[in-house]
């Protein structure tokens, strides 16, 4: 049984007025709506307090665990609005199963996924005016997290949780056309080892992929590929926020396998699309050589990278070092690749129901 998140409508709301001027330039992550989803986890009441409320600041103990611990995790999603004003959901059953295995990943109670899905919804409904309505690509950022709020500095389990989902309108990913980018081959930081959180999404990924990501623009490059941990020349694994895709000559799509990377919704999507490109979908481990001999020889045709952000972000360029060498090379002519752009127009049209929805993907709010 789905619980309820019964909404207390703000006293406050942003004025009409305001929030048009906001959603004429969104920006990404800076404005946000003006309410919130919540519960409480612990172990006496299990969780309890679902509500839609006025968005407001936490009060936290200076020694919540989440401050010294990061035990936490988060999820990222977006609502888009229909040429007929509707409202949609892609694939949210994805993250709310995501959300439930990182949650047993970072040894925090598992949010069961109807109730991810109705928190994320009822926010969406009271918070239906903040959804964009323009067609340029712009969305309603939702961001589901949970963190450990309990007082207390002993390492174990926290046994007070807190959940939210808040919400935030995003402008278009790249407002002046689609750009490729150039991605800088960490070979001194890695993001994730056997074992590690690798897979989950979790606030201290991202806290420990910032130094690599300084090191890319030191280095004249828009964003980090990390390799695996076995030392320099390994396998790839993702960008800072995204997964990484190859096409290459033989007609396939081949991407990272599973393991040490994070599961991502538009990779997954993309792996079931790619046959409507006349590519056969690949999941296996890709070395460095391999990328570099393939930019070389011309077997590697296009790269890009695929997220809820960007949706799919052509990459034209890698540069890096090895043995204090450093090194550049390029894909194809350097430009976004054909088949990139059309699984890219592709994606955008379903998201936003220029397309039919054959997958099943899209969820009415
Ligand atoms: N990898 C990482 C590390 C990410 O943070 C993201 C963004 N959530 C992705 C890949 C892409 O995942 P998704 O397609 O679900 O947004």
């Amino acid at each position: 049984m789905s619980r309820a998140f019964p909404l207390s409508r703000t006293t406050g709301p942003v004025s009409e007025e305001e929030r048009r001027t906001i959603l004429a330039a969104p920006g990404f992550g800076k404005f946000f709506t003006d309410h919130m989803a919540s519960a409480t986890w612990t172990p006496a009441k299990g969780w309890h307090d679902h509500k839609v409320t006025a968005l407001a600041p936490y009060s936290l103990h200076p020694s919540a665990a989440v401050l010294h611990y990061a035990q936490e995790i988060f999820e990222g999603l977006k609502a888009y609005r229909h040429a007929d004003g509707s409202v949609w959901l892609f694939r949210p059953e994805f993250n709310a199963r995501r959300f439930a295995r990182s949650a047993e990943r970072l040894a925090l109670p598992v949010l069961p996924e109807e109730d991810f899905l109705t928190s994320v919804e009822e926010l969406v409904r009271a918070d239906e005016a903040w959804v964009p309505s323009s067609p340029d690509e712009k969305s309603l950022y939702l961001r589901p997290f949970m963190f450990a709020s309990e007082a207390f500095l002993g390492v174990r389990p926290a046994e007070q949780i807190a959940y939210s989902v808040i919400a935030s309108p995003a402008g278009p990913y790249f407002a002046g056309g689609v750009t490729g980018i150039t991605l800088w081959v960490s070979s001194n930081y890695t993001r994730a080892g056997r074992g590690g959180t690798g897979a989950a999404k979790c606030g201290g990924n991202y806290a420990s992929s910032l130094a690599a990501q300084i090191e890319s623009r030191k280095n004249g490059c828009d964003q980090v590929l990390f390799l695996d941990d076995t030392g320099g020349e390994g396998d790839l694994e993702e960008s800072g926020t995204m997964n990484l895709c190859l096409v290459t000559s033989a007609g396939e799509l081949v991407t990272p396998a599973l393991g040490n990377i994070l599961d991502g919704v538009t990779r997954d999507s993309i792996l079931s699309l790619a046959g409507e490109f006349g590519l056969t979908p690949v999941e296996r481990p890709i070395t460095l050589s391999e990328l570099r001999s393939g930019a070389a020889d011309g077997t590697v045709t296009e790269v890009f990278a695929a997220g809820t952000a960007a949706v799919v972000t052509p990459i034209v360029g890698f540069k890096g070092e090895s043995k204090g060498e450093g090194y550049a090379f390029t894909i194809g002519t350097g430009t976004p690749g054909k088949q990139t752009l059309a699984i890219r127009e592709h994606m955008l049209d379903i998201q936003y129901g220029r397309a039919e929805d054959v997958h099943g993907w899209m969820r009415r709010v």
